[in-house]
């Protein structure tokens, strides 16, 4: 499905839970958090009928996400019911990776295609300071164990933030150069926990490109699996690519395939966009397949042609990452 932009929307990111096993500082408070009811979310049989519907639409790649949707129950359940849905060729989840290791095979077997992993420091005492209450060892044990199952590509997520890990950068690209994995430098955004985030901490992609530059060589790379707005390399001689996700700076949302469900059915274009369509609501109130195939239309048609984070700063940071599904 093409929108009134020229773009194929062919993606669907699902949050299936607000709630979190950490508490990343930019992301969520460490108390206080408001959590959904469970009478308000969506079941896994509601969301298994509007992925259903959302590829009569045009949807072709799925990804899970939260909160961390590996705290919720079922979660291969939910990759069963959706590798059954015969247009849907790619299902992935982006994970904290604190819980994947021990369910890894079981979310394989499942139907898992591919998996995204969250890592924005390689220190165990910083990676702790960021998540409030994360450990690195089981993180990096689950990327291992993600290579080993061959979930590829893996990719890693870093959301670069100054005084915070920008020395940090030519690790990560070595991560890339010595293994298989591809690390995806994220500019920092105004959403979240704005209490930590400030103009003065994003790092831009440009910048983080001329610091890798200094010690590799970087090669275009072909384009990788789910790769969407991300611009990749491969550094000369190594194993894996690095990418870089640039919200806020540019080259971002030209290259956008994607809509966003929320844990309470709550359907976006985008994710700074305020305006939603309640498609749980409209369940409830007996909608038809075809009723919720057109709610999944308009929503692609009148997908913004791009955010507005650079307007107002955050004024907009109604929904956090969490709530909306990062
Ligand atoms: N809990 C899972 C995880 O951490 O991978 C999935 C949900 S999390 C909200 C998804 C992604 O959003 C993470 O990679 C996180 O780093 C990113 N994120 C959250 N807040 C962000 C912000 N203000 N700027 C950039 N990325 C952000
Ligand atoms: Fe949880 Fe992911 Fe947010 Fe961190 S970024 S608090 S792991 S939802």
């Amino acid at each position: 499905m093409v929108d009134n932009h020229g773009r194929n929307i062919n993606y669907l990111r699902i949050s299936i839970t607000d709630r979190c096993n950490l508490r990343c500082r930019y992301c969520m408070p460490y108390t206080g958090v408001e959590k959904l009811e469970h009478f308000s979310i969506l079941n896994l049989e509601e969301i298994a009928r509007l992925v259903r519907i959302a590829a009569q639409a045009g949807i072709r790649k799925v990804r899970l996400t939260g909160g961390e949707h590996l705290v919720r129950k079922n979660v291969a359940q939910l990759i069963r019911y959706i590798r059954d849905i015969e247009e849907i060729d790619d299902i992935s989840l982006t994970t904290n990776g604190t819980l994947f290791g021990s369910m890894a095979e079981e979310l394989k077997d499942a139907g898992l295609d591919r998996i995204n992993f969250s890592l924005d420091s390689m220190v165990a005492d910083k990676f702790q300071y960021i998540t409030r209450v994360g450990r690195l060892d089981t993180v990096m044990s689950a990327i291992d164990k993600a290579l080993r199952l061959e979930l590829h590509p893996v990719k890693i997520n870093t959301v670069l933030i100054r005084g915070f890990n920008d020395d940090e950068i030519l690790d990560f690209a070595a991560m890339a150069y010595e293994r298989p994995l591809h690390v995806r430098f994220i500019e920092f955004m105004p959403i979240g926990d704005l209490q930590f985030w400030d103009r003065g901490n994003i790092i831009s992609s440009q910048e983080t490109k001329d610091i890798i530059s200094g010690r590799y060589r970087l090669l275009d790379a072909k384009k990788i699996k789910g790769s969407g707005p991300a611009r990749y390399f491969n550094l000369e001689g190594g194993q894996g690519s690095i990418g870089f996700i640039s919200p806020m700076s540019n080259h971002f949302c030209s290259a956008c395939n994607r809509i966003r469900m929320t844990a309470e059915g709550k359907l976006r274009g985008c994710l700074y966009d305020k305006r939603e369509v309640d498609l749980k609501q409209a369940m409830e109130n007996g909608a038809s397949d075809e009723q919720l195939r057109q709610m999944f239309l308009e929503t692609i048609s009148s997908k913004p042609d791009k955010h507005h984070m650079n307007n107002g700063w955050g004024a907009d940071n109604r929904r956090k990452m969490y709530q909306i599904g990062g």
